[in-house]
């Protein structure tokens, strides 16, 4: 079984979307696994891959290719699971890996299935997969013979370093690229702030519609900023433009697993919720006491978020000068 990996970086090393991926594909039985890596090739990334089984790396550098462009990308995927024939083309389960997975499935004509956690079997390819927004786990069974494109569930499964590390002999390369691939470009980054994310926050205060504008994320900051953790919002706050998407949790925003989730004006819908049951606590502050997210949190308050947060606010504020 030939298999090629998409490497995704994490600064100068390597995602564990990535390493769950190599994991995947040592446990199918894959052989020698081909690992395509776009741009530089850090010496630490190296290692890891090696750790994890990579047989070989293949570097593409191109100008195309700089920043991120998916098609051009899923050109060069594409490209390299033809360069050694793969049965199995994997990439990491994160929104770029399934981008670029997608561009280079159709360019091969295979068919893809994305969220994978398990491969059950390999003649026909059976998998198991998470849908719904972790709310199902299916098997499905591939019809179509030939090759598989595969994308790994995010997180779902522990990756482990090989028994025997992989050689990981590079060979870099210049692929030849169409200018017409270059549709779709990065243009420009928006560094957030260093230190805590939202994924990895011990306290996460978010807002949903109830919060009422942009400006009413003011006390929730506050609050936040005051438990030593960071601000979310739900996706009817993302689409009025009061906060970016990178503070979105949910299905289609991050999965989060705080110490405490406090959720203000925040119905529960079932896209949000697949995002925040991971925390160990959830604290709701809603008006309606049968809101979804009131029923399934393990305490809320009933009452209006503009005068709860901030009394909420004043008192760790009155118990911290309190000797
Ligand atoms: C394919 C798909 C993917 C999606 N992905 C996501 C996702 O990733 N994340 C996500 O969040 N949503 C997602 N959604 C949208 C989701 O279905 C809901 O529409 C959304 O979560 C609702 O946001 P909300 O709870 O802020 O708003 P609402 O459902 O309108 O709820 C507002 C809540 O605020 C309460 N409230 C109002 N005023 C106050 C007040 N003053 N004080 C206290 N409480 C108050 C109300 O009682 C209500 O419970 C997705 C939907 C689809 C179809």
């Amino acid at each position: 079984m030939t298999t090629v990996v998409l490497a995704e970086r994490a600064g100068d090393t390597i995602s564990g979307g990535t390493l769950e991926a190599l994991t995947l594909a040592r446990r199918m039985g894959a052989g020698d696994v081909a690992v395509l890596m776009v741009g530089p090739l850090h010496d630490d990334a190296a290692t890891v891959l090696a750790a994890h089984g990579a047989g070989s790396i293949h570097v593409a550098e191109h100008d195309l290719l700089a920043g991120y462009n998916p098609q051009a990308w899923g050109d060069v995927l594409a490209g390299a699971a033809r360069h050694v024939d793969a049965d199995v083309v994997i990439a990491p389960g994160s929104d770029q890996g399934n981008e670029v997975l997608a561009h280079a499935a159709a360019v091969l004509d295979i068919p893809m299935v994305a969220n994978v956690l398990e491969v059950e079997s390999t003649e026909p390819f059976t998998v198991r997969r998470v849908r719904w927004g972790g709310s199902l786990i299916e098997r499905a069974t591939v019809s179509a013979g030939g090759p598989l494109a595969l994308s790994v569930a995010s997180h779902a499964l522990d990756p482990e370093p090989a028994d025997t590390p992989g050689s990981a002999t590079v060979h870099p390369f210049t692929p030849e690229l169409d200018p017409a691939v270059a549709g779709c470009a990065v243009v420009e980054r928006v560094q957030r702030a260093a230190g805590l994310t939202l994924a990895t926050a011990p306290v996460v205060v978010s807002g949903g519609r109830g919060v009422g504008s942009a400006d009413g994320f003011a006390p929730l900051e506050e609050l936040a900023a005051l438990l030593g953790g960071v601000v979310g919002c739900s996706r009817a706050v993302t689409n009025n433009g009061w906060r970016n998407h990178t503070d979105q949790v949910g299905q289609t925003g991050t999965r989060i697993a705080p110490e405490i989730y406090i959720a203000c004006g925040i119905s529960g819908a079932i896209q949000h919720w697949v995002g925040a049951m991971a925390s160990k606590r959830i604290l709701a502050i809603n008006t309606d006491r049968n809101a979804n997210m009131v029923t399934k949190a393990d305490d809320a308050v009933i009452g209006d978020l503009h005068q709860v947060v901030p009394a909420i606010t004043a008192e760790i504020r009155r118990r911290r000068a309190t000797p």
